[in-house]
This record gives structure tokens, C-alpha cells and sequence, in this order.
């Protein structure tokens, strides 16, 4: 691959993900998903989520796998199947997306947090065990950005003190760990299909994974109230089903999930490239250790001035964005933690110095081009 920069007259203008252009190039396949599942007027649960969840499992690589209303339920629903509540800690990273730690502290469980490795944004194995008290009773680690956590200490530390694993995989589908698929190590991986993951919905959707075929019926359950014969509750459960559209959506983009990552991947390569060429040496890029696969959700750099990098980007019609601009130990809702600012400072740091640039299978070379051309002036001419 050519990594030769382009020069473009005209400022340019592209979106930070094109789901348009993605719709484009699956429009007939698409439509029949649909058309089917009009025809046949079954829209919750049924044959469609059914043969989804066989597909998906097979494709992760697990015994089962139960669709959900969301990425968020399934870590709702994960946790509340595994018995955590009141009283209970649940170790995870402050720098993620809201639901992993809001999810359990729905639960009544409190989150713990422990730092970040800043070479991975990933949490960083070596702080869990000094965090393990008494109430601790899981870990979620969070394959951020589409990058595998290290799996093999956190599952080392997990089966020392008896606590259970639950990835939060909805960044990472696809992402492997020592040649393993995420969302095979836990007891449970939490999926989201939010139309900007990498297998996204026409809507919200979630999925759970599992080799426990008892903890797959009990999740099956608790998806539907709680019953398993009509209008008998033995226990406890929710609304939270996947809608047969959402299934037969995402049964065709499944099969097109490989290829998908592959370009993603291409697309990662090909900034590594033009990096390079720039010699944009204060710009820390994102890699992969060599055990795991990244699948690029986001590509994300770490930058000195980020804010005013993405000013002068947006300026030139580049589109950035912040993941995620406060790590979670300092929002107002996770107040009566009582954590400070300083208390995770490698979570702090990232926050302020990552930036997100456009990454998806579709991104056109000349976009990419354009956006590490204005890189390199904003470096350069400051
Ligand atoms: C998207 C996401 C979720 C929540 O998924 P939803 O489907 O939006 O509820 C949870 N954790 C992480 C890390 C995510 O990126």
C-alpha cells in the first residue's frame, strides 16, 4: 500500500463514521432482512433472534450467546444473573463508556476503580489484586477502543479470589486475545449492536455470551420478566428482548463482520503509515501487543494540546472526537464514591490527550490523508 499523500485545493468535508455508505453497500440484503420479517409479523424474540444468537455464538466461539435490549442490559442483566447487589464490589477501569460502571452501581454494588495501563487505555492488571477486599465479588475489564484487555492476569488474579470475570466486550466483537475471540474468557461477555459499534443494529440491541448453558437459560429468563412458562415468575426479571428486526438485520452484517474488520484494520495500517511519513514523533499512535488483535472501534492517538488540535482540525472540515473527555471516578453521578481528582492519574492524563480520528471500512484515502495533512500543519506551524 501507497502511502503517498494526495494534495487537495478544496477544504474537505467527511463524517466521522459513515453508516450511509455502509447501508449503501448491503441495501438489497438488507431489505429482504426486513421485507421477511414484516411478512411474517413476529417481532420480539422468535425464530430471527434465535438463529442470530446460534450464528453469533458460533462466531465467538462459545456454548451460547443471549440477545438483550442492549449492550447496557446485557451488563445489567450479567450481573443481576450472577447475584451481585447490595453490599457487593465490583472491580473496573474509570476510563470507559458510562454504562460499564453505571451498570453496576444499579445494581446496588458499588464500582471500584483501578487505574489504567497508558499504553493499552486498557485496565491495567498489576492494581487489581491491592483493590480486593472482603465485598469484592467481580472485575469487568473493558476491551476499549476494540483492543483486548490482558485477559490472563485479570482471569489469574479473578480465580485466586473466587471473583467472577464479566468482559465488556461492546467496543472489541471480533478482537483477539492469544488467538481467542473476546467474550470467551469470562463467565459472561456483554456485546452491544449501537449503530457505531463495530456490528451495529438499526437501533439498540445488545447480546451475551457464554459457556454456561445454565446461566444462558437463567439470562433467557430474566430477559422476559423472569418467566419460563407463561405468566409464572419464579423469579425477579425485565423487558429486555432483542427485536426480531434488529436479528435479521444483524444476521447480515455478520457476515460481513471479517471483511469489515479487515478494512478497519487496513485503514489503522495505513495511518501508521502516514505517520510515519510526517514524522509526527508527538503523537503517540495505538498498537496492539503482540498476543492480541485490535479491531479499531476507534483509532485513537494521544497528542500534546489535543483540545486546540482538534479546533484547528475541525477548522479544516476533519471531524475528531473525545473518548471520553472525563474518566468516570470524576462525574457527578459517581459523586458518593468519594473518589478525587488524582486518584487515577494515568485515566486523567488519557483523558486529556486522546483524540479519535474518523476510522471505518469505508474511509477514503484522500479523508485519511486530508486528516494527518492538517495533523502536520498544526504541528508544524506551531
Ligand atoms: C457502547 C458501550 C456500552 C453500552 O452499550 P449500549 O448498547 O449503548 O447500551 C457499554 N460499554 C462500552 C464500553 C460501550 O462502548
Amino acid at each position: 500500500m501507497e502511502a503517498k499523500i494526495k494534495s487537495t485545493e478544496r477544504p474537505i468535508h467527511f463524517p466521522f463514521l459513515d453508516l450511509k455508505a455502509q447501508f449503501a453497500s448491503i441495501r438489497d440484503e438488507t431489505i429482504a432482512a426486513i421485507t421477511r420479517v414484516m411478512e411474517s409479523q413476529q417481532f420480539i424474540l422468535g425464530e430471527e433472534v434465535q438463529a442470530l444468537e446460534q450464528e453469533m455464538a458460533a462466531w465467538i466461539g462459545v456454548r451460547e450467546a443471549v440477545g438483550c435490549a442492549s449492550g447496557t442490559a446485557a451488563l445489567e442483566l450479567g450481573l443481576q444473573v450472577i447475584g451481585i447487589g447490595q453490599g457487593d464490589e465490583v472491580i473496573t477501569t474509570p476510563y470507559t463508556f458510562v454504562a460499564t460502571a453505571g451498570a453496576i452501581a444499579r445494581q446496588g454494588a458499588r464500582p471500584v476503580f483501578v487505574d489504567i495501563d497508558p499504553a493499552t487505555f486498557n485496565i491495567d492488571p498489576a492494581q487489581i489484586e491491592p483493590a480486593v477486599t472482603r465485598r469484592t465479588r467481580a472485575v469487568i475489564p473493558v476491551h476499549l477502543f476494540g483492543l483486548p484487555a490482558d485477559l490472563n492476569p485479570i482471569l489469574e488474579v479473578a480465580r485466586r479470589h473466587r471473583l467472577a470475570v464479566i468482559e465488556d466486550a461492546a467496543q472489541a466483537i471480533g478482537a483477539e486475545y492469544k488467538g481467542k475471540r473476546v467474550g470467551s474468557f469470562g463467565i459472561l461477555g456483554c456485546f452491544s449492536f449501537f449503530p457505531s459499534k463495530n456490528l451495529g443494529g438499526a437501533g439498540d440491541g445488545g447480546m451475551i455470551t457464554t459457556q454456561d448453558r445454565d446461566l444462558a437459560s437463567r439470562l433467557r429468563q430474566l430477559r422476559v420478566h423472569g418467566s419460563r412458562e407463561k405468566y409464572r415468575y419464579e423469579f425477579l426479571g425485565t423487558n429486555s428482548r432483542l427485536d426480531a428486526l434488529q436479528a435479521a438485520i444483524l444476521r447480515v452484517k455478520l457476515r460481513h463482520l471479517s471483511e469489515w474488520t479487515e478494512r478497519r484494520r487496513e485503514a489503522a495500517s495505513r495511518y501508521q503509515k502516514l505517520f510515519a511519513h510526517y514524522r509526527l514523533e508527538e503523537i503517540t499512535l495505538p498498537s496492539a501487543p503482540p498476543d492480541r488483535t485490535h479491531v479499531y472501534n476507534q483509532f485513537v492517538i494521544r497528542c500534546p494540546r489535543r483540545d486546540e488540535l482538534r479546533d484547528f482540525l475541525s477548522s479544516r472540515g476533519i471531524p475528531s472526537e473525545i473518548y471520553y473527555p472525563s474518566p468516570l471516578h470524576l462525574q457527578p453521578a459517581f459523586a458518593d464514591l468519594n473518589y478525587h481528582e488524582g486518584d487515577f492519574p494515568q485515566a486523567e492524563a488519557a483523558s486529556k490527550e486522546t483524540l479519535a480520528l474518523p476510522i471505518y471500512p469505508e474511509l477514503r484515502e484522500e479523508h485519511q490523508d486530508a486528516a494527518i495533512k492538517a495533523i502536520a500543519e498544526f504541528y508544524k506551524l506551531s
